[in-house]
């Protein structure tokens, strides 16, 4: 038997790993100094903890440590990559180039600039959710300070062509940020081969605690300026000010390391995992898989189950976490709406409804995909025979 309830949405949070939460421990109560008080031994060993988890988080995506500053999370370091270099390269043009499934704090970052007079081309996605980098080479203009497209996708699991992109951007002399949050630990990054200058992060998704995130700002060729979002007393080299959280970094880099080291074995799994859930639901009909086929996540499977409410299927399947494709609910009219993503991959409403989200991860196990599985199946079927037959 499987222990209920099943977790399968890694793309929303991951557990802790217990590697990392013993690396997080003794900084708790025991070296619990400020990493910016270096007149004692507290503040050193916080210092140093936190420069030894910079150093291994850095290697991960063959930056300096001095290029990473840490955050709070995905939402920051997005936030503070895009108003920040919109704001420090103002004088050079007011136009970003991104795409229509970025991630909400993304594309709320651009709304804001947009309200502060920037423009914005939210660039349209193909069928499978890959941009085209031509269209996007021709969206450029002498205005164009920024480009920023995510590496993966949150939800369709997508890989767009980042070192494509990043060679557009160096030739013409454009930043290019690219939000990571659900590649790195995952997917070989390399920020100097794939020409990023700005890279955001978040520990929460990589089996770190969450909190605690981060941004690699490139330092030299080209150095890249971004203005602070957050003032204070000026830690992390005046970009990011306020107290260090000394454990949860540490956890970070704990979880970094383990992510690096077990890369390549977790994603074979994961693979073989998602395709035989991937296989079983075709089985049951009317299924189909959103996002691309051939450059997704290995730990992602998106589907449409037509005629089968992915509200009403979450409520009957609660032994299964999963997540739906209509999240998200409009201020102005208080319909469900169903996700931006799934809208710019041509989905309608019906389907956007019918749209499911599994998420697997490190402590997936085989008897949980086939209990997954099973249930989808078998509630699927309830479902659309009582549509058939009228019952609300
Ligand atoms: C989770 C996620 C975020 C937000 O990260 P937080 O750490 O929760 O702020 C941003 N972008 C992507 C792609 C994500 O998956």
């Amino acid at each position: 038997m499987v222990k209920s309830p099943v977790y399968l949405d890694y793309h929303a949070t991951t557990p802790v790993d217990t590697r990392v939460l013993e690396a997080m421990m003794p900084f708790f109560s025991e070296h619990f100094g400020n990493a910016a008080s270096l007149q004692h031994r507290f503040g050193w060993i916080a210092k140093e903890s936190v420069e030894i988890a910079r150093k291994k988080i850095a290697e991960a995506i063959n930056s300096a440590p001095g290029e990473l500053i840490f955050t709070s999370g995905a939402t920051e370091s997005n936030n503070c990559a895009i108003k920040g270099a919109a704001e420090a390269n103002r004088s050079k043009g007011n136009h970003i180039i991104t795409t229509q499934i970025e991630h909400s704090c993304v594309l709320e970052s651009c709304r804001r600039l947009e309200r502060n007079g920037f423009s914005v081309t939210y660039l349209p996605v193909d069928k499978f959710g890959n941009v085209n980098v031509e269209e996007l080479a021709n969206a450029v203009t002498e205005k164009t300070i920024l480009v920023s497209v995510m590496t993966a996708n949150n939800e369709i699991g997508t890989i767009q062509p980042v070192s494509e992109i990043g060679k557009i951007c160096a030739d013409r002399g454009i930043l290019f940020h690219t939000d990571a949050t659900q590649a790195v630990g995952r997917l070989p990054i390399d920020v100097a081969a794939m020409n990023i200058h700005l890279l955001s992060f978040a520990s929460h998704k990589m089996y770190g605690p969450k909190g605690v995130g981060a941004l690699y700002i490139r330092s030299k060729n080209p150095r890249i300026a971004v203005e602070a979002q957050m003032d204070g007393a000026g830690h992390e080299r005046g970009l990011r000010s306020g107290t260090l959280n000394v454990a949860g970094i540490a956890g970070f880099g704990k979880a970094v390391q383990i992510a690096m080291e077990e890369m390549d074995e977790e994603n074979g799994r994961l693979l073989r995992l998602r395709n035989r859930l991937q296989e079983h639901l075709l089985k049951t009909g009317g299924v189909k898989v959103n996002g691309n086929i051939t450059k997704r996540l290995p730990n992602n499977l998106n589907v449409t189950i037509h005629g089968v409410s992915a509200d009403r299927l979450m409520t009957e399947m609660n032994e299964v976490a999963v997540s739906a494709g209509s999240a998200c609910t409009s201020e102005e009219t208080g319909d469900i709406q169903y996700s931006h993503v799934l809208h710019a991959i041509g989905l309608d409403g019906n389907a956007g409804k019918s749209t499911i989200r599994f998420g697997l991860g490190r402590f997936t196990t085989e008897e949980e995909i086939e209990y997954a599985a099973e249930r989808v199946q078998a509630i699927s079927a309830k479902l659309r025979v009582q549509t058939e037959v009228g019952i609300q």
